[in-house]
């Protein structure tokens, strides 16, 4: 009985699903697990009407046929591989959607997107997608000719999944998202499938969504529940971080997505994020970044508002916009790149179940407080699970769609309003160029930078002659259009690359070469508050006022910029001059044996200053010097002056199990440099003799602090391996544990110390410079508190103090800027000058001299000099403090950074700090 009243319903529920549409059933099992996975409440729902059934096809198979199960079961998160092979086993079964690779990561798996809309745009999506182009680059293009392709042109909305790997809905549910929109013949599907042409990249961090798929079993197995074992690698190098790699495009994966974008110009690119409860979506509270268009803050609002109606008035709880980020660093990797190209960038963050777990939501009351801006906040007590995740996301997402689909032309008028503009800004208004002079300090930095414009798809130019400019315009933003002929002239000479504002393209430029200016009382910032790149890597540009620029002789650069150095003369000694960056101070590892001058000399009538690099002349060194860029002249006369030998050092990179965010940077910056390094664990300091084969240890900025850093996590519970098993093949990079917990503890802490007195070079970055600070290996080092100072994440000037310091070699201006972000800012200790005492021992007083610790470089001595760009209220409490310190710890010596020189691939004016203070590690004693 009981058997046959469950058959009639399931006949029933069927029977009404194929009345509702008359050409498609329901797929009845699939349905059946979404509503089993989905939560329920008395009040609230956490399905829509456009996720709770999933439509049936004979021929396009489900992820259910695929692979076995329903996005969002629990405990069940899938491989990169199996995601891909589903995307390709839907490619190979309906003709509705294509997949094209987006390139490798870093450990060989494959990113992938795949293109979906219907059958006769996807086999005209070479069309489609030249239309776009045109439409993206308007120079040149008629009336006509716009509004015949605003007509025609389908948008591309491209969706992207978990680039955070602990964020694990977004995969599984693009899975779905790709079935239903591939196979649904709803009117609200067709909608989106003719006027929409949907991409989708189920994961972006390819690499760590292997790891965090293997964390979850592990954390499953230990009964650690949901993000029990913390993910501590995700991809090779970076972390949450892989999403702030927008500016300066430096991992694989933010590479592959560019040159993607460029491919396909969409029109929005959405990238699915997880946090916040229960579905936010992004506008920001600004403020926002001065190069995006009005037009696109508009958009953002626009879909923002959309998604809000939609999702509210079908019962979902806690659908909100505004708050959550500010939207003025430009340094997210997939929407900072689309809202600098004329496109939409926008994102979701979700609630996630980290995992594929469940939670009772028990949310502080300020997260479930109703706002202006929030009428309809989270809420607490209820059962949240992952497929509740995946519905939130999936709905948004086809409100999106379906918003963009009905509002097709407006969009594409939008798309080309925006490149038009920003074409006409360059072309009107100053500033109209960029110059960056070929012949310069940093030369070969300066291709770099050109080379990282191009990849934003920037045109560069190169000057055919030489030619003179009326004047440049004043660094200021505010100030652009009243440049006034007082200015210096320019002169430009043959070679020197331009960058032309009048290009659609132009933005990444505008932003990364301009001063940004922060307020004080603006809402709090989200991430950094200055990133001007040519400052922060020492770059000389020139910001041009005078539109004849754009008419002068230039013709495209149509490959990479590259500068060789040159050597000069054919002596037997070389002498390269070092020029306080990265290639400069790297020539040790790149030539074997160098000596370095103490002090500034004159060789054949020039004058080197000290750190000038003194080599045997040879094929070899003549071909280091001149593929780092740099300038070598040789001489045949001894060379009279004191030097010391620099041969390369054994180095060890520390790193911490609490995080590895930030030695992630530093190793990747180590690796570009092709500086070679041991990397370490601070769990094997404890071991006797460890660091018995190391002569420097560096140790990068760890969010934590010195106790944390000495104990490690709390020893509750069983031990959490991070290693590779049959359960976890991907937890075997880029080290290995039994047990993450344990930190270095008080041994591994003495041997750190005594690996110093015995004469080793200890380097701190940012927090971890606390560590020999608090533990006293040197007690003239204080660290200053400070209570009103607001510095984040911005462009800082800072002066050399003691300098003859070897870390200084090559830093000859009075001046410099660096990156720092709030603390910690040290003072040392000064000599007692006011006592006059009688009876002290000269010799103890000397060795008490000796060991006093020696400010290297301090924050610029006067307040109003001390910002380059960004944040800065109540410098008064920053300027004159130690930024970097030299401090002797019996034979050695501790250098500890309270600024951050190796800021994500950013700072690479300051890199040269480290390199050089490694290089001399031996004699810092100067
Ligand atoms: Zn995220």
């Amino acid at each position: 009985m009981e058997i046959q009243m469950k058959t009639i319903a399931v006949a029933f529920t069927a029977l009404v699903a194929i009345s509702a549409n008359a050409q498609q059933g329901i797929d009845s099992a699939y349905t059946a697990k979404i509503r089993e996975l989905t939560t329920t409440d008395r009040l609230w729902k956490f399905n829509t009407d456009l996720v709770e059934t999933l439509p049936a096809s004979s021929t396009v198979p489900t992820p259910f046929k695929v692979l076995g199960y329903v996005p969002g079961t629990l405990g069940r998160l899938s491989y990169v591989a199996d995601l891909n092979k589903y995307f390709r086993a839907l490619a190979a079964a309906s003709p509705r959607t294509k997949v094209f690779s987006l390139g490798m990561s870093d450990e060989g798996r494959e990113m992938i997107v795949m293109a979906i809309a219907d059958e006769s745009t996807i086999s005209n999506l070479e069309n489609y997608r030249t239309q776009l182009a045109r439409l993206a680059d308007p120079r040149g293009l008629s009336a006509a000719d716009k509004a015949r392709l605003i007509k025609e042109a389908k948008p591309i909305y491209w969706l992207s999944g978990s680039i955070h790997s602990p964020e694990t809905g977004s995969p599984e549910m693009l899975m779905e998202l790709a079935y239903r929109l591939a196979v649904d013949e709803s009117e609200n599907i067709r909608a989106i499938r003719s006027n929409v042409i949907t991409l989708i990249t189920p994961v972006t961090e390819v690499d760590g969504r292997d790891r965090m798929v293997d964390a979850d079993k592990e954390a499953r197995a230990l009964k650690l529940g949901p993000g029990g074992v913390p993910l501590i690698y995700w991809g090779k190098y970076t972390a949450h971080d892989n999403n702030r790699d927008g500016m300066v495009l430096s991992q694989k994966l933010t590479q592959n997505f560019m040159a993607g974008f460029l491919y396909w110009k969409p029109v929005v690119v959405h990238d699915l994020h997880e946090s916040v409860p229960f579905l936010y979506t992004s506008t920001g509270t600004g403020p926002y970044n001065d190069e995006y268009d009005p037009i696109v803050v508009d958009e953002w609002h626009t879909l923002a508002y959309q998604e809000i109606t939609e999702l509210t008035r079908r019962g979902l709880p806690g659908i909100w916009t505004h708050g959550f980020y500010d939207g003025w660093a430009p340094n997210y990797t997939l929407l900072s790149v689309a809202n600098l190209h004329n496109s939409i960038g926008r994102f979701y963050e979700t609630y996630t179940s980290s995992g594929a777990g469940c939670r009772i939501v028990k949310l502080p009351a300020a997260d479930t407080a109703r706002r202006w801006d929030r009428p309809n906040p989270p809420v607490n007590g209820v059962r949240w699970c992952i497929r509740n995740n995946i519905n939130f996301q999936e709905s948004g997402a086809l409100v999106a769609l379906r918003y963009v689909a009905d509002h097709r032309e407006t969009f594409l008028s939008n798309y080309v309003a925006k490149a038009e503009r920003m074409i006409d800004r360059g072309r009107l208004t100053a500033p109209y160029a960029f110059v960056i002079p070929r012949n310069q300090r940093h030369a070969a930095e300066a291709a770099d930078m050109i080379n990282l414009f191009r990849a934003h798809g920037t045109e560069i130019s190169v000057a055919t002659s030489d030619f003179t400019l009326q004047g440049r315009a004043p660094p200021s933003r505010s100030s652009d259009t009243t440049a006034t002929k007082s200015t210096p002239a320019v002169t430009v000479h043959t070679g020197d690359w331009i960058v032309r504002l009048d290009q659609p393209y132009s933005a990444s430029v505008r932003t990364l070469l301009a001063i940004q200016k922060f307020k004080a009382d603006d809402p709090p910032p989200y991430d950094d508050t200055g990133w001007t790149l040519d400052a922060l890597r020492h770059v000389e540009t020139i910001k041009v006022s005078d539109s004849t620029v754009l008419t002068k002789p230039m013709q495209l650069l149509s490959g990479d910029a590259s500068v060789k150095g040159a050597v000069t003369g054919n002596g037997n000694t070389l002498l390269v001059k070092h020029v306080g960056d990265w290639r400069s101070a790297a020539l040790p590892w790149k030539v074997g044996k160098v000596s370095v001058a103490d002090a500034a000399f004159t060789a054949d009538g020039a004058r080197y200053p000290a750190g000038t690099f003194i080599i045997e002349n040879s094929s070899s060194a003549r071909d280091a010097v001149s593929a780092l860029g740099l300038n070598a002249a040789s001489t045949g006369n001894a060379v009279t002056v004191g030097k010391h030998t620099v041969s390369v050092p054994r180095i060890a990179l520390l790193h911490s199990w609490l995080e590895t965010q930030n030695e992630g940077w530093v190793r990747y910056a180590f690796d570009k440099m092709g500086i070679p390094y041991t990397y370490i664990s601070e769990q094997g300091l404890k071991r006797p003799g460890y660091l018995d084969r190391f002569d420097v240890v560096i140790y990068p900025n760890v969010s934590a602090n010195p106790i944390s850093l000495v104990n490690g996590r709390p020893m509750i519970g069983p031990p959490i391996p991070w290693k590779k098993s049959a359960e976890t093949p991907n937890l075997d990079k880029w080290d290995e544990t039994d047990d993450i917990r344990p930190g270095m503890g008080l041994d591994g802490l003495a041997a750190l110390k005594s690996f110093v007195e015995r004469g080793g070079l200890l380097i701190t970055t940012g927090a971890t410079s606390r560590l020999p600070v608090q533990m006293g290996f040197n007690s003239t080092v204080n660290e200053v508190t400070t209570t009103r100072l607001n510095a984040r994440g911005g462009i800082f000037r800072v002066q050399p103090v003691s300098t003859a310091s070897p870390i200084l070699y090559g830093y000859e201006s009075s001046s410099f800027p660096v990156y720092f972000s709030q603390s910690p800012l040290f003072t040392v200790t000064p000599r007692d000058t006011t006592g006059g005492a009688e009876g002290v021992d000269p010799a103890f007083d000397a060795a008490r001299e000796r060991m006093r610790a020696r400010v290297v470089l301090k924050f610029h001595e006067k307040v109003d000099s001390l910002l380059v760009s960004g944040l800065l209220a109540n410098g008064d409490e920053m300027n004159n403090k130690a930024a970097v310190v030299d401090a002797p710890v019996g034979k050695g010596h501790v250098v500890l950074f309270g600024i951050r020189p190796l800021w994500r691939w950013e700072s690479q004016g300051s890199f040269a700090l480290v390199l050089n203070a490694i290089a001399n590690w031996n004699h810092l004693d100067f």
